[in-house]
């Protein structure tokens, strides 16, 4: 069990932010996000976009505003647990539990949901059957590429993901590439290339069709596909990998006893707590009279719902507001000297 002062659930610009914001005070946090990365929408569905309207930031990317607040952490040691969704919220006493889809709990008395637009979750295969499969022979992300060296990998998708591991896993793996339609949504580079490598029988491709069953004991050994004029097709295979882009779902914060809104989360604006003591909401998924969906806004809800879980996790003492630039205490957890 971790007992932290606060947990921010959700990594995205807001999550950072608020997490830079706790440590400043001087609150212990950790932060909780569904995705194997930091960042949030900026990383899962901008990275290259230019932003133009962060504070003092004339214009930056999805990516080179996470790398900046990344770094802005840099002086904090802060526990990332990628790639585990918060699934339980329960009252224990004067703390919340919390407990992840991994298994990890944590007490605390201050949770922050920084959770966007919810978790993003990769759209998966309607075949039931596959369930059984899933994270043994059936992926939707690559975590080890290693595994599928001399196997066959039947690859599902039309877009940039499909494409790229199908190319890359061409160079040690029998690939089947299949996909429902006969244009690829990919970059026109990437297409071509794996043109070529279907002509030299590197990929075998297989258009209009679709998974329609999956069959074997322990593992996976083969899969029917179906083609759009009812066809179908029987394939010997090792591996399944399915690339359908993501889902956002709200997912189990809409069990958590939370007064909801249209998706979002209704917080008060002093300290952007919830109907629920010591449970706060801040950037997209809170909603108050006025609220813009901008990342700028996100900073600032972290930024009071921090001083407010102060007050839970420091019972005893007071909080005193100073400023980054005269603050001894700021500069020390900083590790910058003071004049
Ligand atoms: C194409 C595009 C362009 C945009 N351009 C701009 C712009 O120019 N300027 C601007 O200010 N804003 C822009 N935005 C909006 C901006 O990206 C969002 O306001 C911002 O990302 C919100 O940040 P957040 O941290 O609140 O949420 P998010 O970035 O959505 O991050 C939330 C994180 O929480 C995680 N999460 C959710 N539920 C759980 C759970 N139960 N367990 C674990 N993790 C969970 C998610 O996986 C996600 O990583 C743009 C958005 C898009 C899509």
């Amino acid at each position: 069990m971790i007992k932290t002062d606060a947990l921010i659930i959700g990594a995205g610009p807001t999550g950072l932010f608020t997490a830079h914001q706790l440590k400043l005070i001087g609150l212990n946090c950790e932060i909780v996000d569904n995705l194997d990365k930091i960042g949030g929408q900026c990383i899962e569905l901008y990275p290259d976009k230019p932003i133009y309207d962060i504070p003092a930031i004339p214009e930056c990317t999805g990516e080179e505003l996470t790398n900046n607040l990344i770094n802005q952490l840099k002086p904090f040691d802060i526990k990332f647990h990628l790639s585990e969704r918060v699934e339980e919220v329960k009252k224990n006493n004067e703390n919340w539990k919390v407990k992840t889809n991994k298994g990890t709990e944590f007490i605390t008395p201050n949770i922050i949901i920084a959770g966007g637009v919810g978790s993003f979750e990769p759209r998966k295969f309607s075949p039931k059957e596959c369930e059984k499969f899933e994270n043994k022979s059936i992926f939707y992300s690559i975590k080890d590429k290693t595994i599928f060296k001399g196997k066959t990998v039947s690859i599902f998708g039309g877009g940039d993901s499909a494409l790229d591991w199908a190319i890359e896993l061409s160079k040690d793996s029998a690939v089947n590439l299949i996909h429902r339609r006969d244009e690829f949504r990919g970059a026109q580079a990437t297409v071509d290339k794996m043109n070529e490598l279907v002509k030299s029988n590197k990929i075998n491709l297989f258009t209009k069709y679709q998974l329609k069953n999956v069959s074997g004991k322990e593992n996976l050994e083969s899969i029917e596909i179906e083609h759009d004029n009812k066809e179908i097709k029987n394939l010997k295979t090792d591996y399944v990998l399915g690339f359908f882009g993501l889902i956002m779902q709200l997912g189990p914060i809409a069990n958590w006893g939370l007064n909801i809104d249209k998706k979002t989360i209704n917080v008060d604006t002093e300290k952007f707590e919830t109907n629920q003591k010591g449970i706060y909401a801040v950037g997209d998924i809170c909603t108050y009279p006025g609220k813009l969906k901008l990342i700028l806004s996100g900073f600032h809800e972290g930024a009071l719902a921090a001083r407010a879980c102060f007050k839970l996790a420091r019972p005893n003492e007071k909080y005193k507001f100073e400023f980054t630039t005269s603050s001894k205490s700021i500069k020390n957890r900083l590790g910058v000297k003071s004049d």
